[in-house]
């Protein structure tokens, strides 16, 4: 007899937004972080949340050097001897932000490669984002495919193709437009924010998703919300009417959910 596979891959999204971001993916055999966000106090307490711990952590993967993705980057690696993975530009780009990371914790994750972490494949994919060579990931583990995609400029066919059909899909909804045009930011930073190298709005992120949704989607997380510039209700709202006008229907099968700057989203299996 054939032996089944057991899917059994697992997530928290610890923190999301402008604030801070970090990522927890887990099987029974492997346990990754994606990027460190906040301070090294900060992720611990976390992770105490979700009833986790990092110095269980098999690894830590960058997607770029923004302060909000790596913060706490180097303090976590070099208190639980945690391995990061990043592009040789990221390294570049972060090395003086995270303070001296030991040569036997770095190591390199290029660019539209797999890597294998026991039972996890995970697939990195360039954004377009105002960073050295942003890249996001797609775990894959058995039949089941788990996409976390922020901080975009504009979601390109490419990445539509790569991240189509996950199960499971953290998705950016940075900004609701006509907020970030009537707030205070100052221009320039209003045209990065809305450029191609900025971040996805709530508009775009609903027409994205209209494309990327397969047969197989049933969770959407809506990511890196702005403080200022967003609110959950609109971002979740905004997105569901895209798609219901797109013929999607929500129910107990398929739903959007909300990540928060604080509160981790519960450990939930794909
Ligand atoms: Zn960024
Ligand atoms: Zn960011």
């Amino acid at each position: 007899m054939k032996k089944k596979v057991r899917n059994n891959v697992r997530f928290s999204v610890l923190a999301s937004g402008s604030t801070g971001n970090a990522c927890y993916v887990e099987t029974d055999s492997s346990r990754l972080l994606v990027d460190v966000g906040l301070s090294g106090k900060k992720i611990e307490s976390l992770f105490k949340k979700i009833n986790r711990d990092p110095k269980f952590l098999d690894g830590i993967l960058v997607t770029h050097e923004h302060s909000d993705h790596i913060k706490g980057l180097g303090i976590l690696s070099r208190r639980f001897k945690l391995p990061i993975y990043a592009n040789e530009k990221t390294w570049l780009a972060m090395e003086n932000q995270i303070g001296k990371i030991p040569t036997d914790l770095k190591f390199h994750f290029e660019c539209d490669r797999v890597q294998t972490f026991g039972d996890l494949d995970v697939e990195s994919f360039g954004v377009s984002h105002d960073a050295a060579s942003p890249q996001f990931y797609v775990f894959h583990h058995g039949e089941k495919k788990l996409t976390l995609a922020t901080d975009m400029g504009y979601v390109s066919d490419r990445i539509k193709g790569t991240v189509k059909d996950s199960d499971m899909i953290i998705f950016e909804s940075n900004h609701d437009i006509d907020m970030l045009m009537m707030g205070k930011y100052p221009w320039n930073i209003k045209r990065r924010i809305l450029g191609d190298q900025g971040h996805v709005s709530n508009e775009d992120a609903g027409e994205a998703l209209a494309e990327i949704i397969g047969d197989k989607t049933r969770r959407i997380y809506l990511a890196h919300l702005s403080k200022d510039n967003n609110m959950k209700d609109l971002a979740r709202m905004s997105v569901q009417q895209t798609l219901e006008k797109r013929g999607f229907e929500f129910g107990e099968k398929f739903a959007l959910y909300d990540t928060d700057a604080e509160v981790p989203t519960d450990l939930t299996t794909v």
